[in-house]
């Protein structure tokens, strides 16, 4: 039986809010405690007001910790990755989960590592083993070609959720919880890095990960040119573009197109994919479409086994009549 209780979330907040993956890890963790019959705990840093702590209670915890310290104002790491810490040594869970953002990317391994345990990167689902109390982490490897089930022998058992892969729980106000206050004691003196300025990316329309239908381009568009089109029929749908990494490493889209392994994962409700191959890393980001379109002209390509509609054809054809089709039904 692993040593420690409890399910700790190391929060991430936007805002007067938490954000959507912590949300969704909200959702990952209360099965998990469920499933162990322990608490679940989050932590959420900086004054951040009690709304939070309620919401965050109403989306499935026991607990939170409101850590606190006039330094935690902004995120700054290694300030934040030292109170952490201290959260984490002074509440010995079993099972720490954290979002596997960009913030969760720079804490989650040197967080693990201050806690001399390893961590389960990037997973894509995350379950405890009730008899042994283990955590067991469905992981990508060969570079998303297979999926491992990683289980850890070390306490805490710490692991990193990419963000889409679970849905936050509907909140229910009547839920009861606790809000514990944890002021911590922090030395400006380990402060290596400061943020000189945030400059946020400017997108206009739907954003790729929140859209609900997304249309993505691939290699065998050819060119930059034909995404033009993809913006129209997106457009048309009320949705967004995206890319897979063949187009965006031939440098004719930006790298915030890229869906797939080392892109984003999405989750549309419709997913309609041209001249893509369908490759597993690229599929690794959208394989929680819950439909895909694909038009390709190889009879053969692995994307008419994900697809529930395809075309065999060259998409230049097939992509202007579709736009045509969507206009006339959309005006
Ligand atoms: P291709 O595989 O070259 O496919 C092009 C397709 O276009 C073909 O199926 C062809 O039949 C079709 N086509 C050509 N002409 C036409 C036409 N006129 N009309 C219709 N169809 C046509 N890839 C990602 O996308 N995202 C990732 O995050 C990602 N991460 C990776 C991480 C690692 C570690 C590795 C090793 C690879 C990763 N890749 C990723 C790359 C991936 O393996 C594929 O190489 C890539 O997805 C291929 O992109 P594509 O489908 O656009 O190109």
């Amino acid at each position: 039986m692993a040593e420690g209780n409890g399910v700790l979330i190391i929060g991430e907040t936007l805002g007067d809010e938490l954000t959507l993956a912590s949300q969704e890890v909200l959702a990952a963790g209360r099965k998990m405690a469920d499933d162990l019959g322990q608490e679940l705990a989050i932590g959420i840093f900086g004054d951040v007001g009690g709304d939070i702590a309620q919401s965050a209670i109403a989306q499935g915890a026991d607990k939170v910790y409101s850590v606190t310290s006039p330094m935690l104002a902004d995120f700054q790491v290694e300030l934040y990755l030292a109170a952490a810490e201290t959260l984490c040594k002074e509440t010995s869970p079993s099972i720490v989960l954290i979002a596997r953002t960009n913030q969760g990317r720079e804490v989650a391994p040197r967080l693990a590592f201050r806690l001399g345990v390893g961590l389960a990167q990037d997973c894509l689902e995350v379950s405890a083993d009730a008899a042994t109390g283990r955590l067991l982490a469905n992981r990508p490897v060969y570079g998303g070609n297979a999926v491992a089930v990683v289980s850890c022998n070390q306490t805490p058992q710490v692991a990193a959720v990419r963000p889409k892969v679970y849905v936050p729980l509907e909140p229910d106000a009547s839920r009861q919880g606790e809000v514990v206050s944890f002021p911590v004691d922090l030395d400006d003196s380990i402060v290596r890095s400061r943020v000189i300025e945030v400059v946020k990316e400017e997108a206009e329309g739907v954003k790729l990960e929140d859209a609900t239908i997304v249309v993505s381009g691939g290699r065998g568009l050819g060119g930059p040119e034909p995404f033009a089109q993809l913006e129209e029929l997106a457009k048309l749908l009320g949705g967004a573009v995206g890319a897979s990494r063949a187009a965006v490493d031939s440098g004719w889209v930006p790298a915030s197109y890229q869906v797939g392994l080392t892109g984003k994962t999405i989750t549309p409700d419709l997913y309609i994919t041209i001249a893509i191959s369908g490759a597993s890393q690229h599929m690794a980001g959208c394989s929680g479409s819950k439909a895909i379109v694909a038009i390709n002209k190889d009879a053969e390509a692995n994307i008419f086994k994900e697809a529930r509609y395809g075309v065999i054809g060259d998409w230049e054809k097939v992509l202007a009549a579709m736009t045509e089709t969507v206009r006339e039904l959309v005006q």
